[in-house]
């Protein structure tokens, strides 16, 4: 079993339609660990995406990421990165909209930056980023598990 973490951007949270339809997308298609909505400080939005720091996009990105509620989830299951990524799509909008017209991103993203949600892109990415969005929770108790 593999985990994951899932982040639901702002824009999102405040769609209360969106932000059900998300919950029952992660809620049917894989276990889910812990939930719980929060605020991103500055600190935390540029620790989260310390890799992009250098990008054009990168003050946009952490702005959008502190300006509301963001809902996280630590998930669980078979393959749980590729699934979770696969249901959310590409990461540009504009080309989930054209060519994966059923995903995530293509139905409730707005812009490149404002794509809906994020999803762990391998498994030692998920072991830090859970560990910032969750510094509560024991991931010792699952990540002998997580291959
Ligand atoms: P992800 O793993 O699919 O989320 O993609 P990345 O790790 O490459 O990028 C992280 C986040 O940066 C994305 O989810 C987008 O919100 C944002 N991002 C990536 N590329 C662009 C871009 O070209 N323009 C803008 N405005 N934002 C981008």
């Amino acid at each position: 079993m593999e985990i994951s973490l899932a982040l639901l951007k702002p824009h999102v949270v405040r769609n209360t339609y969106a932000l059900q339809q998300l919950k029952t997308q992660i809620e049917t298609n894989f276990n889910i660990l812990a939930a719980k909505d929060l605020r991103i400080t500055k600190e935390l939005s540029e620790c989260f995406y310390a890799e992009h720091k250098d990008k054009f996009f990168y003050y946009r990105l952490t702005s959008l990421m502190q300006s509301g509620f963001c809902y996280a989830f630590i998930l669980q299951s078979e393959s749980c990165i590729q699934k979770w990524r696969n249901l959310m799509g590409p990461t540009k909008v504009f080309r989930a909209v054209y060519t994966e017209p059923e995903c995530l991103r293509s139905l409730y993203g707005l812009s490149d930056t404002r794509n809906a949600c994020h999803g762990s892109d391998s498994t030692v990415s998920a072991l830090r980023e859970i560990a910032i969005v969750f510094p509560e929770f024991d991931i010792s108790r699952v990540a002998s598990q997580s291959k």
